[in-house]
Formats: structure tokens, C-alpha cells, sequence
């Protein structure tokens, strides 16, 4: 055959790469490339596309230094936008496939041998990026898990001092921190001695999971430990405001759209509402972007179908944000105890991923450190509006 597969491989990158990502968003195993933007996703495959046409063309027997450092980063960034491992071996899957059903009319062109000899060296070379990708993703993970347990060693130094402090809630605070930092020294012991083992044998693919899971146990944790510090330090009188200028409308859009994913997920639509808000208030823009945050989430996390609709208006000197959903509800005789610390409707045991029974407490401080008040007014299974009520410019004497 004379013909130049790599030359054709080069010229048909884009196709491939089309119809790769097509079958990625149509994909219900790689959920991670869900919240992220085209070229995101793309990535640098295009460039381990590129390594590839120069292997097909020249045949050689030793692979190009291109193609294994853009594999090496590919898994790297993949491990940066939260994939996990299936995830990377399914959208390699989907590449392999996108490449044969792009270059088949191509491959069909020679002798037996040489389709055979282009097809080994295609998956050949495919099991070479995955392999690599996988490589520096470990690396990556493993990376993390050593940030994350000094960060956990770090916030476990505060919560030592808070038990000096004699809190009331600590028991609790024990009760639902035991589970998660079981499995975190479970885990993190297993994957240890895997480590060990598989060193000297260099297959590093098996503890996979088992830093996945440590990683996100002690993210958790992490974050009930962030949220009880947080209270703790309001409690304790030493959260200060940062005040400035702030245009609501424009905080509202930025934290609408960071969530949008979420709601996307579960086909609910963000509606904001912002015409009548002020064009500028004094506040503390982080604290403010946090009470939102939190309420907005809040409401995606409690509702099923239907949306989510943000309302900001001036009402004489004063300005008011009203976010509503069409979600579950909260009933009347639960709604008083609704930013009480640890309270859960349903379920006020056990630990939940997704759920702290804290943020209604944290959202309720932050609203009286900017001067503000809040609002429910709910109804069984028809949903929540949560109003809060700011002055246009924080007193900074109070
Ligand atoms: P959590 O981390 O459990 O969501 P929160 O303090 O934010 O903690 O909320 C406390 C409880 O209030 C939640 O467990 C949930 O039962 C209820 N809740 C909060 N927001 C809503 C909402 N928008 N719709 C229905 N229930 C809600």
C-alpha cells in the first residue's frame, strides 16, 4: 500500500475529533466532561493525535518523545477536572473507536498484512496514551491525597483547640466525623500497602479506586471540619467584613453560573430575576457570594423538576434577594428549626455526602454579620423561597 496513513490521520484530526467529542457528550459514563467547555474537553488530544500520524508514518519501532509527554499531561489535566479512572479509559475507548470508523475507509485499502500491521499499530499505540495517561494521573492523585491529608493535619490542629474550648456541639461533631475518618485511615492504609506491593512490580492501576475514595472521604470531611470552623469562628466573634463596592446583579450572574451545572444535571433552570436590583451596594462581596451560594445550591440539591428563580430588588433603603424553588418544601413544623447547626428533615443521623446541616446555620450568621435578615416561606412539595433582606451599605461601626 502507498498510501501515507499518518498524512491521512493528520488530515482528518478534526473529523475524529468532531465525532470524539460528539460520542463524549452523548456518553452517560464520562460524567465529568458533563460541566466542562469544548476545548476543555478536547484537551491535548489533538496533539496526541498529531504524535500518532508521525508514528503511522515513519513506522517506527520507537515511539516519538511527543507522544508520550502530551499522554503524560493529558492525564494530568484529567486528574486537575476531577475525571476518574473509568472516565479515561471510556473516553479512550471512544477515541479508538472515532479514529477506526474515521480511517477505515483508509485501512481497507491494502493487502491483509498491512491492515493488520496499521490496525496493531494504531491500538498499539492507543494502549501506549492510555497507559501513560493513566501513569501521570496516579501521580496527580497521589499528589493531591499528600495536599489534602497536611490540610487535613492543619485543620485538625484547629479543631484540637476548639475541643479546649469546651463546645457544646463537640460530641456531635465526634459522632459525625468518625465515620468518614474511619474510612479515610481504612483506605488510606490499604493504599499504602497496595503502593508497597505494587512498586516493585510497577502496576500502579490497581489502587486506582482505592485513592479515589480517599480523596473524596477527605474532602468531606474536610469540608464539615471547614463549615464547624467557620461557625466556631462567628461564635467566637472573630469574623470581620470586608466591605466595598459590590454590583449584586453581576455577583448573582457569577454564582448562577457557577452552579448551572448542577442544575443542568438535574434539568432544572436557573431564572434570574435582577432588573429592580440596586446598581450598587456596600457589603462583603465574599461572605455575600457565599450566603447565595449556599441557598442557590440548596435549592438545586432539594428540588426534583421544574426551577430555580433568583429575584433581587431595591425596597426603599434597603435591598432584598428572594431565591425560590419548585423542590420538595420544608413542613411549617420543621421551618423554625431550619438554621439550627446539624439540622437535617428526614434524616438527622448518619452521614451524607451532599449534606452537613450546616449551611442554613453558616448562611444565617453571615446574613447577621452583613446586618440583614432571612425569610422562609415554604410549602410541602411545591417548594421554598428564601428571602434575605440587606441595607443598601453596611454600617461599618456595628
Ligand atoms: P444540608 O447540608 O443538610 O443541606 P442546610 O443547613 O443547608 O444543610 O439545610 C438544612 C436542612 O434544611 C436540609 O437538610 C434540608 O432538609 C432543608 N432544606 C434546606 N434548603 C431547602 C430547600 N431549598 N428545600 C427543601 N428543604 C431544604
Amino acid at each position: 500500500m502507498d498510501k501515507d496513513l499518518g498524512k491521512i490521520l493528520l488530515a482528518k484530526t478534526n473529523t475524529i475529533i468532531e465525532g470524539w467529542i460528539e460520542s463524549i457528550r452523548e456518553d452517560m459514563d464520562v460524567e465529568s466532561a458533563k460541566s466542562l467547555m469544548y476545548t476543555s474537553v478536547r484537551n491535548s488530544i489533538p496533539l496526541v493525535l498529531e504524535a500518532l500520524a508521525t508514528l503511522l508514518s515513519n513506522s517506527l519501532s520507537n515511539r516519538p518523545q511527543k507522544l508520550d509527554d502530551n499522554s503524560l499531561t493529558h492525564g494530568i489535566v484529567r486528574a486537575e477536572q476531577g475525571y476518574d479512572v473509568a472516565e479515561i479509559m471510556r473516553e479512550y475507548a471512544l477515541l479508538r473507536q472515532a479514529i477506526f470508523v474515521v480511517l477505515k475507509p483508509d485501512l481497507l485499502f491494502g493487502s491483509k498484512e498491512e491492515i493488520l500491521e496499521n490496525v496493531r499499530l494504531i491500538d498499539a499505540v492507543i494502549d501506549r496514551i492510555v497507559s501513560l495517561s493513566l501513569e501521570s494521573f496516579v501521580e496527580m492523585r497521589l499528589k493531591q491525597l499528600k495536599e489534602l491529608q497536611s490540610q487535613l493535619i492543619f485543620t485538625n490542629q484547629e479543631l484540637t483547640r476548639l475541643v479546649a474550648s469546651q463546645r457544646e456541639d463537640l460530641s456531635h461533631l465526634a459522632h459525625e466525623m468518625k465515620t468518614p475518618l474511619n474510612s479515610i485511615m481504612g483506605f488510606s492504609t490499604l493504599l499504602l500497602q497496595q503502593q508497597q506491593k505494587l512498586a516493585k512490580k510497577k502496576d500502579a492501576s490497581l489502587n486506582l479506586q482505592l485513592s479515589e475514595k480517599v480523596i473524596k472521604n477527605s474532602k468531606q470531611l474536610l469540608r464539615l471540619i471547614n463549615d464547624i470552623l467557620e461557625i466556631s469562628r462567628y461564635e467566637a466573634g472573630k469574623m470581620q467584613t470586608n466591605l466595598e463596592l459590590v454590583d449584586p446583579r453581576s455577583l448573582i450572574q457569577i454564582v448562577a453560573e457557577a452552579l448551572e451545572h448542577l442544575a443542568e444535571q438535574k434539568n432544572l433552570e436557573i431564572i434570574l430575576d435582577c432588573d429592580r436590583a440596586p446598581e450598587e451596594i456596600i457589603s462583603d462581596r465574599l461572605r455575600l457570594q457565599q450566603i447565595v451560594t449556599n441557598l442557590i445550591s440548596n435549592a438545586i440539591r432539594y428540588t426534583e423538576s421544574g426551577s430555580i428563580t433568583v429575584t433581587c430588588y431595591t425596597n426603599s433603603d434597603r435591598w432584598e434577594i428572594a431565591i425560590a424553588d419548585t423542590g420538595i418544601g420544608i413542613a411549617p413544623e420543621v421551618q423554625a428549626r431550619i438554621f439550627e447547626p446539624y439540622f437535617r428533615v428526614g434524616s438527622t443521623k448518619g452521614y451524607c455526602a451532599e449534606s452537613t446541616g450546616l449551611g442554613l446555620s453558616i448562611v444565617d450568621k453571615m446574613v447577621k454579620l452583613l446586618q440583614g435578615n432571612i425569610k422562609l416561606v415554604s410549602q410541602l412539595e411545591k417548594g421554598s423561597t428564601f428571602t434575605v433582606t440587606f441595607p443598601q451599605a453596611i454600617d461599618s461601626q456595628n
